[in-house]
């Protein structure tokens, strides 16, 4: 399948849809989930177009993970998180419903399950605010 640039990673990273914007680099951008699975929950996306990690430059690949790193870092201060989940999901079969290569960073507490993937959006207010504690904590 051909990357769809009008998918809405895409249109975030142009410009022309809203994101809870946490962190960027010149490779990559990180922002809230608006369906979170756990309080916390944020994507980073690299800023060339690939539909996933079969597609993606390996160079680009790199400076992505540089950026999951630094992220989940921050959000595991931020959250005073004891463990961080990273997920990644490669094609429809495999759960994938936004074809731009993304990564999931996500907070886990022993015995605090996660919600549904990509089912009830959060409240922009709740967002905002867990956006900039993340920032914080960078
Ligand atoms: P995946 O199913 O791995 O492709 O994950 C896509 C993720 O993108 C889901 O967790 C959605 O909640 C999230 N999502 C969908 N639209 C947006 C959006 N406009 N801004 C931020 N996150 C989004």
């Amino acid at each position: 399948m051909a990357y769809d640039p009008n998918n809405i990673f895409a249109k975030i990273l142009r410009g022309e849809a809203p994101a809870f914007t946490v962190y960027e680099t010149d490779h990559a951008l990180a922002f809230m989930d608006i369906m979170p699975q756990v309080d916390g929950h944020t994507l980073v996306v690299p800023k060339n177009d690939a539909e996933n990690l079969h597609d993606a430059d390996p160079v680009i690949l790199g400076e992505t993970i540089k950026v999951v790193q630094t992220v989940a870092g921050a959000v595991k201060k931020a959250f005073d998180a004891p463990g961080i989940m990273i997920a990644q999901l490669n094609g429809s079969a495999a759960g994938q419903t936004v074809f731009h290569l993304h990564f999931h960073i996500m907070p886990r507490f022993q015995g605090l399950e996660f919600k549904l993937h990509a089912r009830s959006p959060e409240d922009p207010e709740k967002l905002k605010s867990f956006a900039e504690k993340i920032r914080q904590c960078l």
